[in-house]
Order: structure tokens, then C-alpha cells, then sequence
């Protein structure tokens, strides 16, 4: 890309402004006739689609698109193509590049070229009947990040469709969630990537998936037969419909930031150099850390991610999105997205929240979405709040850095500030609990225990039931838990994962990212701590509440450090099981005395059991002990 393509993309960003990305970017199929529309670059002089009736290059049919406006390119083929391939041939240079556009909607095996089909032959029974699980407010979510191939690839998951789309419809995976109490799922990219070969399924493979390819098609390698274009598209359906007949909302890990190469990108094939950012000098910026970033702020690139959520909504009826590298896209992108969604019918209530932050030095100018710029952000965009992570357990990249659970001197203070969803301090510009992401553990750095063990132990032995390290991740669930915002949690952090003390495991072993349910038997003790945590948490609704007032309603007591308490009354009328919460973190080794407030509350929550508040009243009154490393809950009665 030289200096003259930078000033000339930037010359025609403008005039680009008129063009709906998605209208022209699409393959249109009728039993009578399909039309294939295209947006390239302005200085294209020629395209043609090359149609072929298997997934290869033999095309049987080139047709030549006729030219209708700048850089937009129409051709309606009078047949019944349904079942062939396409490609996209752009004479962006002597030699065509191939293509099957920016907005493929279905795809052969590695995404390579486009496929023809009647979506609605994907569609499984009862489709149109599938309905959003119902919520209380929109932030009355518990939300459980998984990997489809963490999730059920270990022989001990007893799964059947091990690492599938599929394996989220079978009745052992979804009674884990539903008795855990999670009601949505975040699924890692489950758009088409790049790095895993679909076409050699029983070959040991793994990432992440942050590379994506096509961004509006499901992952071939997650379906039972990525050569059948169809499967992925219906099964990723299935599992849709299984998990709303469940009560469990899906929620996308959208990762629109970067592509996973600049010149094999669909964007760079069609309109070389237009959709990412640049560096003074012309090269490429690279904020995501993945060698390129996209330009949310040039109109093409920000109606194409406008476009890509309302598809996904509307024909895959995906409830939320989580935003790979926020910090990347201008604040003006991501409220437009959020207006977009809003737009759609019962749109209010599907999710979006992202990572504030950028995966290296961006060409960013503009306002970006991260924490600083979060006043100016809609308050029902959320960000993973990392300053309740860090605060809670410590650190995520120096692996000995302990937080307040380990003792951390001075960590008290912000405690305070993560239970009340930042709304009450200067240290985040919060304004609503519905911005907060309330967590621990994600995908990437270490899993909680893993963290745990490593600021404990000089050589942990991640697989011991280690009763002072179980203590602590119970605190840590027991604050990040009762904290308003939107509680988040790493698949497995309820049966203590491991993956023996490493981090970045993106494209590691599937042996150290599997699940291993074995563990849950083994830690059965604390899969039941979070299911009472998270039923009890659901009897009192001000805790997952998004307006304001609820924060500024808690009221913190002066009490010897490091301890925390607070208290909460419900709001009239919620329905709350008990008239105030009462809550004390202790995240000391030794018992403590503390005295409750006035009034007479039952103990809720002991710190070890969870589940006290299912059981018969034991009221108190007066000086009451916190056992070591607890979080102790009391209900007034
Ligand atoms: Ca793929």
C-alpha cells in the first residue's frame, strides 16, 4: 500500500458514506434467481463471479458484474443455483483477488469460498417460535464464558457431540448451568476463524479463535460436517433453541478489531487498505497486538459491524454481544451499535459489554471506548471491570501479586468501591451498575485457582484440595458475587479449574484448556458454595439492579481493618426474600467479632455454606464471628 491508495481511500471514504454495506455486500438466493451485490474500491474496473458446483475453483460459470455507482457491483443470475459455490473475483490488480465477499452468510470447508443455500432450509423445528428468555432488568444476569471445545471435549464430560455446537443442546450440559443458576452463556469466537483446519476434524487442534475469517458465519470446525455448508448454520441454531427452551440467554464474542491477516482478509480482497487503520508513515496499526486493526470510524467498516449484530440477532437470535478489544473502536461506533439494537423488537434487552482496552499502541484519535471515555458511553454498554478483578485476587500479569482475598494491605478500600459497581467512586467514571462487569476470571491469564495457588505457594500443586486456597476462592466468589453490575465467571472457576499456572493458552494443548468434570466431583463442595451464592443472590434483586439509586442505597460501616461490611435495603415492591442485605468480607486467617446493625437477620451465607437461606431461621441480633477468609451474609427478617 503506498502513500497515493492511503489518500485516495481517505478521498472516497466519503463519498462511500451513501453505500449500505449490507445490501451491497450480499448473495441474495430465490428458487428463480440469485443476485450477488459487492462493494469494492472505486478504482476497480472489473469483477466477476465464478460459480462452481463443487467446493473448489473449477468454476462451471463466470459471470461478469455490472458496474451501478462507485465501487458497487450487481449481477442476478436467472437460475436456481442452490447447493453451488461462489467466488468473487476483484480486479483490484492484473490477477484477480478471490473472495466470497465481506458478508458471506454461508461458506464451504475453511471458509475459503461462499456457498448458495435457502437459509431457511436451516432452520430447525419450532424456530419461529424460539423467544428470548425473559429478565427482570437487563442486568440481571449471570453470565458463564465458555469455549465449545473446553467445555465438553474431555471424555469425562459424558457429552456425546464433544466440542460442537451440539453439545450445548444435551441434557448433561445444560442441567450443569441451569443447577449452577447461570442464565447466559458467553461463547468464545464461535464466528469462522482461520487457525483451526476444518477439513481434518479428528486432528488434535485448538485456539481461541480470535482470527477471524468470515464474520458472519459460525465456525465450521465447531459443526458434525463442515463440508456441508448448512450444518454449522443449523446446528449453531440448535443449540440457540436448546438454551432458550432452558431459560439461558447466548451472548457472541464479537471480534471485529482485527482479521487475522491483512491480505488473506475479505475486507483487504475487496477494498485494499480501506477497513484498517494506518500509521502516518502508511504501514499498518496494530492495537489489537495480531498485526492489524480495523477503522470502526471510516462508515463502511462501522455499518458493517451495525450490520453484522442485527444478523446475528435476527436470524441466529443471539441475545448479546461481548466485544473483543473495545478500546479499539471510536465511542461513537459502539453507541451507534447499541442504538441499532435497541432498534430491534425487544432489542432494549440484548447485552453489550467489551473489553475497555486496546492490545497495543492504536491510530485510534478519537474518542475510544475504554474506561476513561465511559461517561460517554450508552450505560448499557459494559466493560470488564478490571479494577474489581485486580482488587479481588490481584494482579493478572505478575502471577504473585496478591489482592485482598490474599491479604493485600490497603486493597480494603476499593473492595467498597467494586461492591457498589464503582457508581460511588472517583476511581471509574460509572454511572450505572449496567456499565460493570463484575469477575475474577476470564479466558485469558490465569484461572482463579491457578492464581490463587501461585501467590500461595512457591510450587503449587494445582490439584490438591487445598483448604486454605478453597477458602480464599470462596471469599473471592463471595464478593464478586454480592457486587451490583453483571457477576461474570470462567467456565470451571466453580470446580476450581487449573491450567497448571499458565495464561496465554490460545493455542495450547486441548488437554491443558479441557474441562476436566472429574474436578466437580472433586470440588463438589464448592460448585454448591456458588450455586447458593448465585440462588441467594437471585432472592435479592437490588443486587443485580441497573438504575442508579440502588448503589448509592448501600451503606458501608466503619470496622477494623481489612475488614469490609455493608448493608443493603430491597427496593418497595422487588420482591427481595429479606427486607436488607447484611455483608462482611473477612480476608483475614483468623475468626473475627463484628456486631450486626439493629434488628434481627438470619444468616444467609456462613462463608461455607452457601445455602443457609434455603434452610430453617437462625435469627441473630448483636456480636456475631466471621469465620477466616468469609464472606458472611445476613438477611433482615
Ligand atoms: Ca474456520
Amino acid at each position: 500500500m503506498n502513500i497515493n491508495t492511503i489518500i485516495l481511500s481517505f478521498l472516497t471514504a466519503t463519498a462511500a458514506q451513501t453505500v449500505k454495506a449490507q445490501t451491497f455486500n450480499e448473495v441474495s438466493y430465490s428458487p428463480k434467481a440469485t443476485t450477488f451485490s459487492l462493494v469494492t474500491s472505486p478504482e476497480v474496473k472489473k469483477v466477476n463471479v465464478l460459480i462452481s458446483d463443487a467446493d473448489n475453483n473449477e468454476a462451471q460459470l463466470v459471470k461478469s458484474m455490472k458496474r451501478v455507482g462507485a465501487g458497487k457491483w450487481k449481477l442476478t443470475v436467472k437460475n436456481d443455483l442452490k447447493g453451488k459455490y461462489y467466488l468473487f473475483g476483484v480486479y483490484n490488480n492484473a490477477q484477480p483477488d478471490l473472495t466470497p465477499g465481506v458478508f458471506a452468510k454461508a461458506v464451504g470447508v475453511n471458509g475459503q469460498r461462499g456457498a448458495i443455500i435457502d437459509l431457511k432450509d436451516t432452520d430447525p423445528e419450532g424456530w419461529s417460535e424460539d423467544k428470548r428468555p425473559e429478565l427482570r432488568n437487563p442486568v440481571d444476569l449471570v453470565i458463564y464464558e465458555m469455549h465449545h471445545r473446553d467445555f465438553s471435549i474431555d471424555y469425562s464430560s459424558g457429552i456425546k457431540n464433544k466440542g460442537k455446537f451440539l453439545a450445548l443442546t444435551e441434557p448433561k450440559a445444560i442441567d450443569h448451568l441451569k443447577r449452577l443458576g447461570v442464565n447466559a452463556i458467553h461463547i468464545l469466537p464461535s464466528f469462522d476463524y482461520a487457525s483451526t483446519d476444518e477439513s481434518q476434524p479428528d486432528k488434535p487442534q485448538y485456539n481461541w479463535g480470535y482470527d477471524p475469517l468470515n464474520y458472519n458465519v459460525p465456525e465450521g470446525s465447531y459443526s458434525t460436517n463442515a463440508a456441508d455448508p448448512k450444518a454449522r448454520i443449523k446446528e449453531f441454531k440448535q443449540m440457540v433453541q436448546a438454551l432458550h427452551k432452558a431459560g439461558i440467554r447466548v451472548i457472541l464474542d464479537v471480534v471485529y478489531n482485527h482479521t487475522f491477516s491483512i491480505d488473506g482478509s475479505n475486507f483487504q480482497k475487496t477494498y485494499p487498505g480501506y477497513y484498517f487503520r494506518h500509521r502516518p508513515d502508511g504501514t499498518y496499526s496494530d492495537g489489537s497486538g495480531c498485526g492489524n486493526e480495523t477503522a470502526s470510524e471510516k462508515p463502511l467498516m462501522r455499518e458493517f459491524m451495525v450490520e453484522s449484530v442485527k444478523y446475528w440477532v435476527n436470524e441466529y437470535h443471539i441475545d448479546g454481544f461481548r466485544f473483543d478489544l473495545m478500546g479499539l473502536y471510536d465511542v461513537d461506533t459502539m453507541n451507534e451499535l447499541r442504538a441499532a439494537l435497541d432498534a430491534l423488537p425487544g432489542g432494549r434487552s440484548i447485552l453489550m459489554y467489551g473489553e475497555p482496552w486496546q492490545g497495543g499502541g492504536s491510530q485510534l484519535h478519537r474518542y475510544e471506548a475504554n474506561k476513561a471515555n465511559l461517561a460517554m458511553l450508552s450505560e448499557r454498554i459494559g466493560i470488564f471491570c478490571d479494577n474489581t478483578r485486580d482488587v479481588i485476587k490481584g494482579g493478572c500479569f505478575d502471577a504473585r501479586e496478591p489482592g485482598y482475598v490474599e491479604g493485600r494491605p490497603g486493597s480494603f478500600w476499593d473492595i467498597g468501591g467494586a461492591v457498589a459497581a464503582w457508581c460511588l467512586s472517583d476511581k471509574l467514571p460509572a454511572h450505572s451498575p449496567s456499565q460493570i462487569v463484575s469477575y475474577v476470571s476470564a479466558h485469558d491469564n490465569f484461572t482463579l485457582w491457578d492464581k490463587l495457588m501461585l501467590v500461595r505457594y512457591a510450587r503449587p500443586e494445582y490439584t490438591a484440595a487445598d483448604s486454605a486456597a478453597l477458602a480464599q476462592n470462596r471469599l473471592a466468589a463471595g464478593i464478586y458475587l454480592t457486587c451490583m453490575g453483571m457477576p461474570f465467571l470462567q467456565a470451571g472457576e466453580e470446580f476450581a479449574r487449573t491450567k497448571k499456572g499458565q495464561g496465554n493458552t490460545y493455542r495450547s494443548s486441548p488437554s491443558l484448556n479441557r474441562l476436566d468434570w472429574k474436578r466437580a466431583a472433586q470440588f463438589h463442595g464448592l460448585v454448591d458454595y456458588y450455586r447458593g451464592l448465585l440462588g441467594l443472590r437471585a432472592q435479592f434483586p437490588r443486587l443485580s439492579a441497573s438504575d442508579a439509586a440502588s448503589p448509592a442505597a448501600i451503606r458501608f460501616f466503619s470496622l477494623e481493618q481489612p475488614l469490609v461490611g455493608w448493608t443493603l435495603p430491597a427496593a418497595p415492591g422487588d420482591g427481595a426474600a429479606w427486607r436488607a442485605l447484611c455483608v462482611f468480607y473477612n480476608p483475614t486467617e483468623e475468626e473475627k467479632r463484628i456486631r450486626l446493625p439493629d434488628g434481627q437477620w438470619k444468616l444467609l451465607s456462613d462463608g461455607v455454606s452457601s445455602a443457609l437461606w434455603k434452610g430453617p431461621s437462625r435469627v441473630c441480633g448483636g456480636e456475631v464471628t466471621l469465620l477466616p477468609y468469609s464472606a458472611t451474609i445476613f438477611g433482615q427478617v
